[in-house]
């Protein structure tokens, strides 16, 4: 079965034909630009390619995936320039003459992880990443999560000690939610460097809090049986035992789970699909459709 896939990000497009991860007869990667350049290109890229069943889309947001919803496929309140209220699932859908799927890009990552990668066998579990910013998606008994909307994790609100950190957030809608104070942005614009290249300690131990703050929030909420973080920031090294650490502190002992106890380093683990989860979990977006 040959399947399209675009992981449709904000500052990049990641295109790919086949149907998983030792099957991808394809790939390509091209800068977002405009909506009528970007979704122009894409189309191109498949339709040059003959026999694609179906095209799944894992779109940076917030979308609208509510079907039956008169903006079905549409990226709705972006910040970003130009692309606020586009329709891309249509856009494309028509170009190609082919079904296609839509869903948020966590979204599409949470499915890659959870047919290849680390969250093989779960049936509720959270995909975060952090990176230029910070969002959500995952499964709840076996369903990508979806409801009213669909989660904006990189959004929820922390607790936020202005002393100590006097760095106001750059979150446009608030400040200092948690992709204001921790997404990859964020850690630049406070250090006023690039966050990705320096081992400053307390950098990282800052950064860890808000990140653990924002998962324990999760942990107890939706009950995932993993979190699976992927992102730029997350190829910091030190990150991982940092907030393990903090998520154990913050927790304080009150649940009786082995994972939140002994094993937090299978609990709170890597992307296992790296950079490719969201493109291949896109692929198996489109396999739903066909
Ligand atoms: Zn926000």
């Amino acid at each position: 079965m040959t399947l399209g896939g675009i992981e449709a990000g904000g500052t990049k497009w990641v295109c790919a034909i086949g149907s998983g991860p030792d099957d991808l007869r394809d790939i390509v990667t091209f800068p977002t630009t405009t909506p009528e350049e970007t979704i122009a290109r894409a189309a191109d890229f498949f339709s040059n390619y003959g026999s694609v069943a179906a095209v799944g889309i894992g779109s940076f947001g917030p979308i609208d995936i509510q079907h039956g919803s008169p903006t079905w496929g549409h990226i709705t309140t972006t910040p970003k320039p130009g692309w606020a209220d586009t329709d891309i699932a249509h856009a494309l859908a028509n170009a190609l003459d082919l079904p296609v799927a839509f869903d948020t890009d966590v979204n599409a990552a949470a499915l890659g992880e959870h047919r290849w990668g680390a969250a093989v066998g779960l049936d509720t579990f959270c995909y975060i990443t952090v990176g230029t910013g910070i969002g959500g998606g995952g499964m709840a008994n076996g369903r990508l999560m979806h409801g009213l909307v669909h989660p904006e994790v990189g959004h929820m609100r922390i607790p936020h000690d202005h002393e100590r950190d006097p760095f106001a957030g750059i979150c446009p809608y608030h400040g200092d939610c948690l992709e204001g104070l921790a997404s990859g942005e964020a850690i630049r614009a406070r250090w006023g460097r690039a966050g990705e290249a320096n081992g400053d300690e307390h950098i990282w131990q800052l950064e860890a809090e808000y990140l653990a703050l924002g998962l324990v929030n999760v942990i107890c909420t939706l009950s995932p049986e993993r979190i699976v973080l992927g992102g730029g920031v997350m190829k910091q090294p030190q990150l991982f035992p940092l907030v393990r650490r903090q998520i154990s502190e913050l927790l304080g002992g009150y649940f009786r789970a082995h994972e939140l106890e002994e094993d937090l380093d299978d609990y709170v683990v890597a992307a296992a699909l790296g950079d490719r989860a969201g493109v291949l979990g896109s692929l198996e977006l489109a396999r739903s459709y066909v």
